[in-house]
């Protein structure tokens, strides 16, 4: 048996169209040191390339990161893989939200240096030293709350879509950058009770690690992400202090909470919050783009980029990787998306 996939993409995406079994998607993280991240990642491989379960799923030395379907059918025997593993025994698994089973179209399972790249050394803090866990009820609660301060530990492509009630949205790129801004941003805010919060949880359990290291007390995090919040808060008659979309990295881009449009198309400037990948496979880029403009521009960021993907050979002077959406706009002055006024960043 391959230990990787074999097939091309637009054959797995037919296959995925015809499937004729019903797939949960669901999502779970664990921090938890790994001897062997390798060989880990092949015995997981070996378990659930048979169950046709597909997915994202990050391995490192300190842990595992999993977003994934699992066709209905294969659901038990899939748990049952679980418990050979001392790192997935008992662990959470969160469900989505909007689910139509077609998340994703293969399985891919990485072995990564670090689960949530912080660039900082093993050891520069105390990454057990964790935040406390509020569940979505108790975060809902302390939001607008006196002597609070709710942080989106997300990178802005994903704020700018969707994000919680007054919460401080930094301009970053990277987790790495993100971390750098906010200890920042709220240096004269160490007496206050912050409430971070990111898509699934794992990224808060570093962030608030390494905000109580920089000298914070009141850490709290939202347990289980956005995901879990708008799951808790569909189960109640509450209106949700989360508005707009929800960013998630899979085919669907992002599931909406509250059923708002919070940002703008990047190249014309109306509501819209559906985000895509540049068209022209030499840029890639991630941008929000209006089904008009997609029309326009074939699908891509830039009148240049339109053109190349056409053949003609134009060098293209703004080439930014996935997730660079900040830099681009500032680049090429693009219209912007109003949101940014909004967030509450230098009060
Ligand atoms: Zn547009
Ligand atoms: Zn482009």
């Amino acid at each position: 048996m391959h230990l990787y996939n074999r097939v091309n993409k637009e054959e797995l995406k037919q296959r995925l169209q015809e499937e004729t079994f019903e797939r949960k998607t669901i999502s779970f993280y664990k921090y938890h040191y790994l001897e062997n991240p390798q060989e880990f990642r092949d015995n997981i491989f070996r378990d659930w390339f048979p169950l046709d379960c597909f997915g994202r799923i990050y391995v490192a030395r300190e842990g595992i990161n999993a977003q994934m379907s699992v066709p209905e059918h294969h659901f038990e025997a899939f748990l049952q893989t679980l418990e050979k593993y001392e790192i997935l025994q008992g662990i959470p698994i969160k469900y989505a939200i909007e689910d139509d089973g077609k998340s994703f179209y293969k399985l891919t399972i990485k072995v990564r240096p670090k689960l949530v790249a912080d660039g900082l050394d093993d050891g520069a803090y105390d990454v057990t030293n964790v935040g406390k866990h509020l569940t979505g009820l108790e975060f809902h609660n302390y939001i607008g709350q006196e002597n609070t301060v709710v942080v989106d530990m997300r990178n802005f492509y994903e704020s700018e879509i969707g994000h919680f009630e007054g919460a401080i949205c930094p301009e970053a790129d990277t987790f790495r950058e993100e971390l750098e801004i906010v200890t920042d941003l709220l240096e004269d805010k160490k007496d206050k009770k912050i409430l971070l919060y990111c898509t699934g949880g794992i990224r808060c359990e570093k962030a608030s690690a390494y905000l109580k290291h920089n000298g914070f007390e009141d850490v709290n995090q939202l347990h289980g992400g956005v995901l879990e919040y708008a799951r808790q808060i569909k189960a109640t008659d509450l209106q949700p202090k989360f508005i707009g979309k929800n960013f998630v990295f899979d085919e669907r881009m992002g599931e909406s909470v509250n059923g708002e449009i919070i940002s703008h198309c990047h190249q014309c400037g109306k509501p819209c919050d559906t985000h895509t990948n540049c068209a022209n496979n030499s840029c890639h880029l991630l941008f929000i783009q209006c089904d008009e403009c997609r029309e326009k521009y074939d699908g891509c960021c830039t009148p240049e980029c339109t053109e190349e993907k056409a053949g003609h050979h134009h060098a293209v002077q703004n080439r930014y990787i996935f997730g660079n959406s900040r830099k681009y706009r500032k680049s090429l002055a693009l219209v912007r998306a109003e949101k940014k006024s909004e967030a509450p960043i230098s009060k």
